[in-house]
C-alpha cells in the first residue's frame, strides 16, 4: 500500500484526501515503478537556460493512457467513453493552438492510440530536451456530484525547487483558463509518493511529475474535466468542438506564460509556392525537403493541407515515403508474409515491395509493426538496404553507435554521404523517435546520394 500523504502547499485550494484519492487510484496514473531513466541529469531543462532549445520553447503535451490502459471510463447514451480518447483530443487541439506561435516547437507522447508506459513519456520529453511537460487528462470519482479542473503539481522540494516556480507559471494560467470556461475549481495538488529524490529528500508520487523532476523538466498534470460527472460530460466532454476549446485554453495559458507572439505573415505558409501545406514555413529548417518531397510525389500531407512535419512518423509512413520515392514499383508478383498489414491497407503495397527487396525484414518473421514509431536508427537502416548495403571504412564520430549495432554500417555510411548529420556533431541518437520532418530530410539527402557500387 501507498503511503497516503498529501502535501498542499498552495493552502487557498487545498483539497481534502478523503475527496481526492480513490479517484486517483482508479486512474493509475501513480506509477511507483523502479526504472532506470537514462536522463542527462546535468543538463538543465528550464526554459531560459536551456541551450538546446536556441531560445525555442520546447514543450511535449502528454496525452494520458492510450491503448490497453484506457484511463477513466464512464457510459453515456449506453456507450462507454474512454479517458485515453478525450486527452488525444484535447492534446491535439492544444499542440495546434500552439503551434499558431512563434518560438514554441511542440511535441506528444503518442499520436495515436498506442499505450505509452509512464517512464518512456518523461524518456520522450527528456530526449527532445523540453522545457515543460504537460500531461493531460481527465479525472473519475466515485461519486458523481464531483466535477471540476484541477492541476497536479510537484511538491516543494528541496531537490530542484524551481521546477515548481517554473511549472506554476504556465499550471496557474491554464488552471485560470479551464475556470473562466465555467469548470468548478477544484484547485491544485500536491502529493508525496515513497521513494526518494538523489539528495535525500521525499518525491513526488505521481510518475509523470517524479520523473520529470529527475530529468530536470517542470511538468504537471491537468485534469481537464471530470469524465464520471453527467455535468462536465455534457457541458465540456461530450463533442470535437468541446473538447477542442479544452485543448485551446490550455495552449493559451501556456502563450500567456511564455508571452508567446503570434506567428508573423512575413513567414506565412503562401511563400510555399506549389505545395499547399499550411503548417510549414519557408523559415522552417525543413522547408526544402517538404518543397522537393511534395513536388517528387514522394510525400502527401497528412490532409489536403497540412503535413503535420512534427508528428512522429510511424514504420508505415516511412516505409509509404521510401516506396513514393522509388516511384511506386509493381508489386503484384510479391508475396507478403506480415500477419499485421492487412492487403486493403494504404500502405500494402509498400510493405510488399520493401520486404521483397529487401527493404525491410519486419519486426519478426510475420510482423511489420506498421503503426509502431520509426526511429532514426530504424530509417537509415531502411535507406541504407535500399542502396544494396554499401560497407564504408571510415566509423562515423558518433559516440551513442556502437561498432557492433545492428544499425552501425547504415550509421557510418550515412555519415560519410551527409545524408544525416546526427542530432549533435558527436551523436546520432539511434533510439529517438523520427519526426515526418526528419523523414523527409533523409529521403532529400538521399536524393543527392547515388550509389556507384564502390562507395
Ligand atoms: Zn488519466
Amino acid at each position: 500500500m501507498k503511503k497516503k500523504k498529501l502535501l498542499c502547499l498552495l493552502s487557498a485550494f487545498c483539497i481534502t484526501a478523503s475527496s481526492m484519492l480513490p479517484a486517483f487510484a482508479a486512474e493509475g496514473i501513480e506509477g511507483e515503478e523502479d526504472v532506470t531513466l537514462d536522463f542527462d541529469t546535468t543538463a538543465t531543462s528550464s526554459y531560459s537556460k536551456n541551450a538546446a532549445s536556441n531560445g525555442n520553447l520546447i514543450v511535449t503535451i502528454d496525452p494520458g493512457h492510450g491503448g490497453k490502459d484506457s484511463g477513466a471510463t464512464a457510459k453515456y447514451n449506453g456507450k462507454t467513453v474512454n479517458e485515453k480518447d478525450l486527452n488525444l483530443k484535447i492534446a491535439q487541439a492544444c499542440k495546434e493552438e500552439l503551434e499558431k506561435y512563434d518560438g514554441v516547437t511542440v511535441y506528444m507522447t503518442r499520436s495515436t492510440d498506442t499505450y505509452v508506459a509512464l517512464s518512456d513519456r518523461v524518456q520522450y520529453a527528456a530526449d527532445r530536451h523540453s522545457n515543460l511537460i504537460v500531461s493531460m487528462h481527465n479525472d473519475a470519482s466515485d461519486s458523481s456530484s464531483v466535477n471540476g479542473t484541477l492541476m497536479l503539481l510537484p511538491i516543494q522540494s528541496t531537490y530542484r525547487p524551481n521546477l515548481l516556480t517554473e511549472a506554476k507559471k504556465s499550471a496557474t494560467q491554464i488552471h485560470n483558463n479551464l475556470v473562466s470556461l465555467g469548470l468548478k475549481n477544484r484547485g491544485y495538488l500536491q502529493r508525496e509518493g515513497s521513494t526518494k529524490y538523489p539528495d535525500g529528500s521525499t518525491a513526488d508520487y505521481y510518475s509523470i511529475l517524479r520523473n520529470g523532476t529527475k530529468a530536470n523538466i517542470p511538468s504537471m498534470i491537468v485534469e481537464n474535466a471530470v469524465l464520471t460527472s453527467k455535468h462536465d460530460y455534457t457541458n465540456y466532454l461530450s463533442s470535437d468542438a468541446k473538447l477542442k476549446a479544452l485543448g485551446v485554453a490550455d495552449a493559451q495559458g501556456i502563450v500567456k506564460a511564455y508571452n508567446l507572439k503570434e506567428k508573423g505573415a512575413e513567414n506565412s505558409a503562401a511563400a510555399l509556392g506549389d505545395a499547399p501545406f499550411t503548417d510549414v514555413y519557408n523559415t522552417d529548417w525543413y522547408y526544402s525537403p517538404v518543397i522537393w518531397g511534395y513536388n517528387t510525389g514522394v510525400i502527401h500531407g497528412v490532409t489536403q493541407t497540412t503535413f503535420a512535419p512534427k508528428d512522429i512518423c510511424t514504420r508505415a509512413q516511412a516505409v509509404q515515403m521510401i516506396y513514393g520515392y522509388v516511384d511506386n514499383p509493381d508489386t503484384d508478383d510479391m508475396e507478403m508474409p506480415f500477419t499485421d498489414v492487412s492487403s486493403d491497407a494504404w500502405y500494402a503495397d509498400a510493405v510488399n515491395w520493401a520486404f521483397n527487396v529487401g527493404v525491410t525484414s519486419g519486426t519478426s518473421d510475420t510482423t511489420f509493426s506498421p503503426n509502431d514509431t520509426c526511429t532514426r536508427a530504424q530509417i537509415v537502416q531502411m535507406l541504407w538496404r535500399l542502396f544494396g548495403v554499401p560497407i564504408v571504412d571510415e566509423t562515423s564520430n558518433f559516440t551513442d553507435v556502437s561498432s557492433d549495432a545492428w544499425y552501425a554500417n547504415a550509421v557510418n555510411w550515412a555519415a560519410k554521404n551527409h545524408i544525416t548529420a546526427g542530432t549533435s556533431a558527436t551523436t546520432f541518437s539511434p533510439d529517438n523517435a523520427c519526426t515526418r520532418a526528419e523523414i523527409i530530410t533523409f529521403m532529400y539527402n538521399v536524393s543527392a546520394y547515388s550509389y556507384t557500387g564502390n562507395d
